[in-house]
């Protein structure tokens, strides 16, 4: 990131995920405290300081298609260790919930599908069913062969079955789904 492109303050973007301004976004002076503590910063290609850096530039696009915001799993460390108050883990909700918003490319729309995918299994059936969760997100991901030689072998090991086990008291777990949907206001 070049000198000029530091100071290329943009605060529409950020006015889009935090219009209320309750997250600090221009707060951040880039100390970094976040990211060093932050358990996917090695897998990611954009670090916490560097997402609230996209965000404070307005780049939508380099901040929207990061796979970090996929890989953040809300374990609130960065926002502890921000001498700022940044809500970083807000931000990247938002950020999720933008690209759910927009068409994404390939390579990050795989996560939002598998959360979806997910989701949708829980609420209908109460637990994880593997196999109908591996056919709904290879048909939504239109990725059917990536990882399809380990099939044979974790149908052998019994990891995979044939036909989903259902819980009882799936009464309780639809109405956990209600209240979120109803205090998200979908
Ligand atoms: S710890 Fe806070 S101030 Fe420091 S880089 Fe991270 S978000 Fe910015
Ligand atoms: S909440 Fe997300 S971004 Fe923050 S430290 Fe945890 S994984 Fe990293």
């Amino acid at each position: 990131m070049s000198q000029m492109q530091c100071l290329e303050i943009n605060t529409r973007f950020a006015e889009e995920l935090d219009p209320e301004g309750r997250w600090n976004i221009f707060s951040c002076y880039q100390c970094k405290k976040c990211s060093s503590g932050c358990p996917m910063e090695r897998d990611s290609d954009l670090h916490p300081h560097q997402i609230i850096r996209m965000v404070q530039m307005g780049r939508k696009d380099e901040a929207l298609h990061s796979k970090g915001i996929w890989l953040c799993i809300s374990c609130q460390t960065c926002v502890s260790r921000c001498p700022m108050n940044v809500n970083t883990p807000a931000v990247i909700d938002a950020l999720r919930a933008a690209v759910a918003r927009r068409e994404t490319p390939r390579s990050v729309r795989k996560v939002p599908i598998f959360n979806r995918v997910f989701l949708e299994l829980i609420r209908r059936l109460g637990r994880v069913y593997e196999l109908g969760m591996m056919s709904a997100f290879k048909l939504g991901s239109q990725d059917l062969f990536t990882d399809i030689e380990k099939f044979p072998m974790m149908l052998r090991k019994g990891k995979l079955r044939l036909i989903p086990t259902l819980p009882g008291r799936r009464a309780n777990l639809r109405r956990i789904f209600r209240a979120t949907k109803k205090a998200s206001g979908r």
